[in-house]
């Protein structure tokens, strides 16, 4: 199965380090087999981007909005196919995986409107009438992807890049790079022309040899904390560069004394454990008051748990939640579970393996409200810390209490209280009445303190894969 997985200057090439493949994590088949791109491969594929450069951005802006379209349409007629690769390499279930495809479509149309609305050129762009603002993109932009999401999340970087006039290297996660191959083959359907996209696939070494690059002009990141501190590291000294760091979070959820159970259920459930707790947004911290009102919460709670499905991503009766990512990311978040239990966390529900030898595992909750020296980080599964609370002012004291910032969300009935929340709680991200994990495509999304440097929005292809050039100009002299 093994097969060149290089795409460089339109060639598909054997990259020439080390062998690997991306495995189902139920199954433990292989559902890919290629080569790591070294450092040459990795200065291949960026000289290649350098020189498509020059006549990309020289294509019209039509032109390039014409190929974003049609990558669009064959998103939407690859859905199913494309759904099936997403489930295999992921283990996130089809209807999930569906919805992944489906926001790669909308990620275009959005992006194009919005470029539009930013770069649209008039004598009076500036207030008082004597420069035009031109936008220039800024050359050979880096994208590394996350798996959680393997076709969505490199899409937002990708898209915007591509309608600037920039050209990518792609290095995607070594955990899913058949979907990685699978979105170049379509870009390259579509007529993107050689060289405008280039892919490496292929772990550390192969992310490292991008992210040290001198000869690359910008990196967008989405992945985890420690990585992006390594790569803000590596790529540190490319001073005028632009870095866009997309990463973790240790999300507080909070359910204030007044809510309706029934409805606060739903939310969290679908915050903490939706694509079975691996998406950045998800609830990791829960925060409960303390009392009666609370203990009958969490009774629900745990009661609304166990109904929760967990199954494999193409059982045909679709499971809430599948597996996640691989036997490693499982046996570590086991061991996590462990490591909290022994530092006086009381398990509420286990997290435990569904089934022996496979990534499966069942949602668990922990109540670490008389721990000692609980990590500061993020569990990126389905196991979820729960707090409690004395009054509002301790729970927001307590879900500020991180060095992270990206999402953060309040059920209550009272808009002062959200009003509160909203003034004093520090994250990018802010849901009232909805799961934690919600967020709108268009407006800016990102986090604050360790969860990252960024804002990706409609915008973000004006904002940030393009930089202004103001420019004084008379047609006579
Ligand atoms: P990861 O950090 O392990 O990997 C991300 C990418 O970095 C991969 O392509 C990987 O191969 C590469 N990489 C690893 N080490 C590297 C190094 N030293 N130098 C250069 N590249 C290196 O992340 P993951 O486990 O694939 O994804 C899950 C994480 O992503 C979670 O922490 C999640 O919160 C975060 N995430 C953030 C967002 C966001 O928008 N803020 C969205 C989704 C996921």
């Amino acid at each position: 199965m093994s097969h060149p997985s290089q795409y460089i200057a339109g060639q598909w090439l054997a990259g020439a380090g080390e062998p690997f493949q991306s495995l189902n994590p139920v199954t433990q088949q292989a559902v890919w087999e290629g080569t790591s791109a070294t450092a040459d491969d990795v200065d291949a594929a960026i000289k290649a981007a350098r020189q498509a450069f020059k006549t990309w951005k020289r294509h019209s802006l039509d032109e390039r909005i014409a190929i974003c379209r049609r990558f669009a349409e064959l998103l939407k007629e690859n859905t199913e196919r494309l759904a099936d690769v997403i489930g295999s390499e992921t283990g996130k279930p089809l209807w999930e995986s569906r919805t992944e495809i489906g926001a790669m479509v909308g990620k275009i149309e959005i992006s194009v409107k919005a470029y539009h609305e930013r770069t649209g050129t008039k004598a009076s762009d500036l207030p008082d009438g004597q420069a035009v603002l031109r936008h220039r993109p800024h050359g050979v932009v880096a994208v590394f992807g996350p798996y959680n999401f393997p076709g969505h999340l490199p899409n937002g970087h990708i898209v915007p890049a591509l309608i600037a006039g920039n050209t990518v290297v792609f290095k995607p996660s070594e955990q899913t790079p058949k979907m990685a191959e699978e979105t170049v083959k379509l870009w390259a359907e579509a007529g993107l022309p050689d060289g405008v996209i280039n892919l490496v696939q292929g772990a550390v070494e192969t992310g490292i040899a991008l992210s040290n690059h001198p000869n690359i002009d910008g990196l967008f990141f989405t992945g985890s904390v420690p990585t992006g501190e390594l790569i803000h590291k590596q790529y540190g000294g490319n001073t005028g560069k632009i870095l866009a760091l997309e990463l973790g979070g240790n999300n507080p959820l909070i359910v204030d004394e007044d809510i309706d159970e029934a409805g606060a259920l739903h939310h969290v459930l679908f915050s903490a454990f939706i694509s079975a707790g691996q998406r950045c947004t998800c609830a990791r911290r829960l925060f409960i008051p303390n009392g009666e009102k609370g203990d009958a919460f969490l009774e629900k709670l745990i009661d609304a748990t166990l109904n929760l499905t967990v199954g494999r991503y193409d059982d045909e009766e679709q499971p809430y939640m599948g597996a996640v990512v691989s036997l490693h990311a499982a046996d570590q978040l086991l061991k996590a579970q462990q490591n909290l239990v022994e530092k006086g966390g009381n398990m509420l529900l286990e997290m435990t393996r569904l089934e022996e030898g496979t990534a499966l595992l069942t949602p668990g909750i922990i109540d670490l409200t008389d721990a000692t020296d609980v990590p500061d980080t993020e569990y990126f599964g389905p196991l979820l810390s729960v707090y409690r609370y004395d009054d509002f002012e301790d729970a927001i004291d307590k879900a500020n209490d991180t060095r992270f910032g990206l999402s953060a969300g309040l059920l209550s009935n009272s808009r002062e209280r959200y009003e509160t929340f909203l003034e004093d709680i520090r994250a990018g991200i802010v849901n009232w009445n909805k799961p934690i994990t919600g967020a709108s495509s268009a407006a800016p999304f990102g986090g604050v303190g360790a969860s990252g440097n960024h804002r990706a929005s409609a915008y973000y292809a004006a904002d940030y894969c393009a930089y202004p050039v103001a420019s004084m100009e008379a047609e006579t002299l």
